[in-house]
């Protein structure tokens, strides 16, 4: 089966073509981050637009790039939430014209089932059961994954996602949106041990997170050296970077593990934006080794939005036979445990 898949949840045009026998055929991302950079943030108005700009001309280019016309295409994907209303219209009305049009089946897909099946597009995937993280800039669950739509919540967060505090903390240095990547990259010139920032909720049994404490401990850190020297240096954003991180970082890994030894799998597969964090990947595979647990997770460009997620989530139940009637409509709020298996 050949699913074209499509995203626009929120600043990225993602599209990708799937094939559930020979696997990824091609995928495209245009990402909005340059346009929304000017407001430190994703307006949601602006998002909507520019998918409607985008979509079809990226849908034309991924067919080109695979040499595939559209008679070959046997079914659409699109996120059908949750996420930006407007964002997800585009391509929800999109995806259903271009299903109606060429007489195939259309499904929409959630886009937190897409990130947390991403890992699975790598050459060696996670099998079922596993437990997954899932850890992007809306999201910080810990969820119990027996199968496809077979999910369980352990845990989430109360206030802030990872991602979020990631974005948060870096506009406070002022650095540009999303702060998640450059964090990371000046955490590493950072001064270890200048800072230690807490672990919140580590002390606490359950699986639950907080991070909105320590988005007040980098703006409190960040307000006590302005009042000392005024302006930040780069090398004092590069340590409370580094101080950052490593809170982000530690406290995920103890509750990761905590999570492996509570429902005593083995398979960690983490999934999201913040998934593509190298020092949370290093930090999770030594501390889920010292169970016996083993981390999955997608490369890099498929850890945040991408059009590849949602062709191979909606190929996995399109072949079982879901498909959504003409009437479907975009979802800004969907637990993912609402979702059937299939
Ligand atoms: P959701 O998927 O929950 O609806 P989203 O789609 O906005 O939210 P993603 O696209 O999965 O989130 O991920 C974006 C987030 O990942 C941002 O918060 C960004 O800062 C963060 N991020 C991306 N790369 C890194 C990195 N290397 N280190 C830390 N955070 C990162
Ligand atoms: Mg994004
Ligand atoms: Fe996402």
């Amino acid at each position: 089966m050949l699913v074209l898949g499509i995203e626009t949840s929120c600043d990225e045009t993602g599209v990708a073509l799937y094939c559930s026998q020979k696997g990824l055929i091609a995928d495209a991302l245009y990402s909005q981050i340059e346009m929304h950079n000017e407001y430190g943030g994703v307006v949601p108005e602006l998002a909507s637009r520019d998918h409607v700009k985008k979509l079809l001309p990226l849908i034309q280019s991924v067919l080109d790039q695979a040499g595939i016309t559209n008679k070959e295409v046997d079914a659409v994907a699109y996120t059908k939430g949750p996420g930006l209303v407007g964002a997800l219209m585009v391509g929800t009305m999109t995806a259903r014209a271009i299903a109606f049009a060429w007489g195939v089946p259309a499904l929409g897909v959630h886009h937190m089932e897409g990130h947390l099946l991403a890992p699975m597009l790598e050459e060696t995937p996670p099998e079922f059961p596993f437990v997954a993280l899932l850890v992007s800039g809306g999201h910080t669950q810990l969820v119990q994954v027996d199968g496809i739509g077979q999910y369980a919540l352990l845990g989430e967060s109360l206030d802030d996602a990872a991602g979020e505090a990631f974005d948060k903390a870096a506009k406070m240095m002022k650095l540009p949106y999303p702060g998640g990547p450059h964090i990371a990259r000046l955490a590493e010139q950072g001064t270890a041990g200048r800072f230690k920032f807490p672990r919140p909720m580590v002390d606490r049994p359950g699986l639950e997170f907080s991070f909105s404490g320590l988005k007040t401990y980098t703006l409190n850190t960040v307000l006590a050296i302005e009042k000392a020297q005024g302006e930040l240096e780069e090398q004092d954003k590069a340590d409370i970077a580094h101080a950052f991180q490593e809170a982000v970082v530690e406290t995920l890994a103890i509750k990761c593990r905590r999570a492996l030894e509570q429902t005593g799998m083995k398979q960690l597969v983490m999934a999201g934006g913040v998934s593509a964090n190298t020092r949370l990947r290093e930090k999770l595979e030594d501390a889920l080794a010292k169970v016996g647990g083993k981390v999955f997770y997608a490369r890099p460009e498929f850890c945040t939005d991408n059009g590849a997620m949602i062709a191979f989530a909606g190929c996995q139940r399109l072949k079982a036979g879901q498909q959504d009637d003409l009437a479907v409509k975009p979802v800004a709020r969907w637990p993912l445990t609402e979702l059937p298996a299939i």
